[in-house]
């Protein structure tokens, strides 16, 4: 079995009662079977304990206030301490290590929900390599695994992640390139032209092509209206959204009150400003584009739909961005590190510790205007 992970992925260390969050509250963490059967055979006091805070129908841990009914005071796991490491579920066990399967391949991400992680992913200002590694494993043979898809948009992939790292060329323009790129593919994608995806990466990779591709944007440049109609909707939808954090959907409304209530021409210049201002840690949006585009791209292999797969991680990008002006304004145009890692943290929680959240998210993205190839252009570009 082949293992493919980002270059920080084996430097993670959980910091535990140090951490100014917890994973142990505001979702539903869901039991395997293996750690089912533990959990019913577990003698003594704490066996007792451990069934009765099980909700059995669901396979997940009660929860007090949205915390884990085994989450202590201080923040610490009692099945931990009072059972040992080995004791804990598959979903603990691994957090915040995420596990993508594919027939006899592994990608291993971590996810930036945990604040530890999201300060590695930012504090990063090298270019993310990846790594893989062999296990001996039985073979695996997926009923309806379509390799020649997937072996497609591993090569697509690449060419995203060579784009979105090229730093000779603006983060808006590398964005566009790749959204309009996928919208091509998945053209080829749905008429099942997949042999006709290698000329159209080698199109996209020529010069000629991509000084052609960026007079194309500019004509979206100078659009400022557009974007802002555009963005105020995408951020409304956040609140279509199931919350976890309590806090969030007020956070959110302050977000939108500072950023909109002025109008068109304000949040314009506030956000001109604030790219100036962060221009030096650009590298952080590149690092979450990268991030998105290494955790969801290779799903498509099962539903065959590469180009949401990709206006996935540029809308939370785009969404990153506003929160982060948003805060910078709050804040007297200020926006320091843990501010950005406390940002990050809780959006990737909010949207990536739902289901329902990230299933949701895609059908807007693949049905409602606002996520247009035009409109997400106006936004990228302005
Ligand atoms: S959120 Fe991350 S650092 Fe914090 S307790 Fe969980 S795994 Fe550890």
């Amino acid at each position: 079995m082949e293992y493919i992970y980002p270059d920080y992925y084996k430097k993670f260390q959980c910091i535990a009662e140090k951490c100014e969050d917890t994973c142990c509250a505001g979702w539903g963490i869901v039991i395997d079977d293996k750690s089912l059967k533990k959990y019913k055979n577990y003698k003594g006091g704490f066996g007792n304990r451990l069934r009765n805070s099980i909700d059995w129908k669901e396979k997940s841990f009660e929860q007090t206030e949205k915390r884990c009914a085994f989450l202590n005071e201080s923040n610490l796991c009692d099945i931990y301490s009072e059972a040992g490491a080995d004791m804990l579920c598959m979903t603990c066990r691994r957090y915040p290590r995420h596990y993508e399967e594919f027939e006899n391949l592994r990608e291993v991400s971590l996810s930036l929900s945990c604040p530890e992680v999201a300060r590695m992913v930012l504090g990063n200002k090298d270019k993310v390599t990846f790594q893989s590694s062999y296990l001996e494993k039985k073979e695996e043979e997926y009923e309806e695994f379509d390799f020649f898809l997937f072996t497609k948009l591993q090569e697509i992939r690449e060419f995203f992640l060579e784009v979105i790292q090229n730093r000779e060329m603006s983060l808006e323009y590398r964005m566009a390139l790749i959204t309009a790129a996928a919208h091509d593919i998945q053209g080829r994608i749905s008429r099942g032209k997949l042999f006709e995806i290698d000329d159209l990466l080698e199109r996209f990779r020529k010069k000629s092509f991509q000084i052609k591709a960026k007079r194309k944007f500019e004509e979206y440049e100078g659009c400022p209206m557009e974007n802002f109609k555009t963005i105020k909707r995408i951020m409304g939808n956040l609140h279509e959204l199931e919350v976890l954090n309590e806090n969030w959907p007020n956070f959110l409304k302050e977000c939108e009150e500072i950023l909109y209530s002025k109008g068109e021409e304000y949040y314009n210049a506030q956000k001109q400003e604030f790219k100036k201002y962060y221009k030096e840690k650009e590298y952080e949006y590149e690092q979450i584009m990268i991030y998105f585009l290494f955790g969801y791209l290779s799903g498509a292999v099962y539903d065959e739909n590469a180009y949401d797969k990709v206006r996935f991680a540029v809308v939370n990008t785009l969404l990153l961005g506003e929160i982060d002006i948003a805060m910078w304004i709050k804040n007297k145009k200020q926006l320091d590190f843990c501010g950005q890692v406390d940002i990050v943290h809780r959006f990737a929680r909010e949207l990536e510790h739902s289901d329902p959240n990230l299933d949701e998210m895609e059908v807007m993205i693949g049905y409602q205007e606002e996520y247009s190839l035009d409109n997400l252009l106006y936004c990228i570009m302005n």
